[in-house]
């Protein structure tokens, strides 16, 4: 079956808004196996809306449309499916129940506006919002389908993964499937991951690698197209199988999983407890770390010692290191290391101190140096990097090797 996703919004045309919902139909859509030949966006205008709906349909099996479906004048996505398909719109008790009852909940007096929502196409099957107020719906005829969802993704996602990809799956019948896992590396430049997985990266279809660079991670997707979910993991366990072989330590994880995800896992499991004392990163790896639902079960504390009078009187840094070494040094970070974790009476300390520019640097100490020291029970350990990058980029590259550090000393 041929796809196609029009997304409307006319603030995805001026630029303002990242059209996230046509990447992830995009690979939703790969997932079930559906080929998706076109993609559009439209602004909110009704007749050129109406247009794409139209081309659509004649050139596609399945058109989705994305937002446009809320209670305010610009979203005209209803008028403009009913005027494309030549159908009414019919007033619908229970969606009108369910979003009374949704402003009722909330002792909010409903715009009348809202009711519109209430409305959909002659014959289309609902899909419902679990998040928001609009309904979602299909309408399936002649061989063709329409998807109509909401835009925003908190609300698109989960109603499609419920209730439009049940029912696709059972109407698409596609013979195979993609299937796609993420290898989420840290800890390596892009050409020694590259040296190493070179030959898996030229692998031919049905099991593919790629690799994907960003700041301080290195992304090795595999994607695996087979007749179901069970033959694309067996593809896909078999290439993993050889990449964790090879790259074993720098992988923290795959698919959504998180550097701060792992390093609380591992925390979790030996009953360890953190603290944090952070000078360049400016609380970044504190934040990170309590990103964590249930990061409360091992992290005590996290100070942001920013001056160094601060890592002098909150700190009890000695102001002999500090003098003498500089507060981007070696000395300074296994202090702030170690007393951080008196301090707190957690089991490990984690310092950063750094020079994250484009001020600050001298000719001994550039940008982009920074100190990471941990201090354990049984020893304290530092590193020193050199990282390249704005501001920005060195404060992220920073919490990232020290997130990594960590979990590579549990
Ligand atoms: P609402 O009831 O919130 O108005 P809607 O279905 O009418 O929902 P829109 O008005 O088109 O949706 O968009 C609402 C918001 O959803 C946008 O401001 C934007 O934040 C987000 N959004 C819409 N379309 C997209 C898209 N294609 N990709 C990512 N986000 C989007
Ligand atoms: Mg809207």
């Amino acid at each position: 079956m041929k796809a196609e996703i029009i997304c409307i919004g006319t603030e995805i045309l001026l630029g303002q808004i990242l059209n996230t919902n046509q990447q992830w139909l995009s690979l939703k859509l790969a997932e079930l196996g559906i080929d998706v030949y076109y993609q559009s966006a439209v602004g909110d205008n009704p007749g050129r809306l109406a247009r794409a709906i139209k081309q659509g349909l004649l050139r596609s099996d399945i058109v989705i449309t994305t937002g446009g479906l809320g209670p305010t004048v610009d979203d005209i996505t209803l008028e403009a499916i009913s005027d494309a398909l030549s159908k009414r719109l019919i007033y619908n008790k229970k969606i009108a129940g369910k979003i009374k009852t949704h402003f009722g909940g909330q002792c909010l007096n409903m715009p009348p506006g809202n009711l519109r929502q209430a409305h959909i196409p002659e014959g289309a099957k609902v899909l419902e919002n679990d998040v928001g107020t609009a309904p979602g719906f299909i309408v399936d005829q002649a061989g063709k389908m329409l998807i109509a969802l909401p835009g925003p993704p908190r609300e698109l996602d989960p109603m499609f993964e419920r209730y439009a990809m049940p029912y696709l799956k059972k109407k698409a019948k596609s013979d195979w499937i993609i299937k796609i896992r993420t290898i989420n590396i840290t800890g390596l430049p892009e050409s020694a991951v590259d040296r190493k997985v070179k030959d898996l990266l030229e692998s031919p279809p049905p099991v593919t690698v790629g690799i994907y660079a960003k700041p301080a991670l290195i992304e090795l997707k595999i994607t695996a197209k087979a007749k179901n979910e069970k033959a694309a993991k067996v593809l896909i366990d078999r290439v993993d199988r050889k990449i964790t072989a090879r790259l074993k330590g720098c992988i923290f994880g795959r698919d959504s999983e998180t550097l701060e995800g792992a390093a609380g896992k591992i925390l979790a499991a030996k009953h360890k407890t953190l603290a944090i004392a952070e000078s360049c990163t400016g609380g970044r790896i504190s934040d990170r770390i309590t990103n964590v639902p249930g990061s409360s079960g091992y992290f005590r504390m996290g100070v942001v010692v920013y001056s160094n009078d601060a890592k002098m009187s909150q700190l009890c840094v000695s102001p002999g290191t500090i003098y003498k070494y500089g507060a981007v040094s070696r000395q300074t970070a296994l202090e702030m290391a170690k007393n951080v974790r008196e301090i707190s009476g957690a089991d490990i300390g984690l310092s950063v101190t750094g020079i994250a520019g484009p001020g600050g640097a001298t000719k001994s100490k550039p940008i982009g140096l920074v100190y990471i020291a941990i201090a354990m029970p049984e020893k304290t350990i530092w590193r020193e990097f050199h990282f390249r990058g704005e501001r920005e980029v060195i404060k992220f590259r920073s919490s990232q090797a020290a997130l990594d550090l960590l979990r590579r000393s549990l």
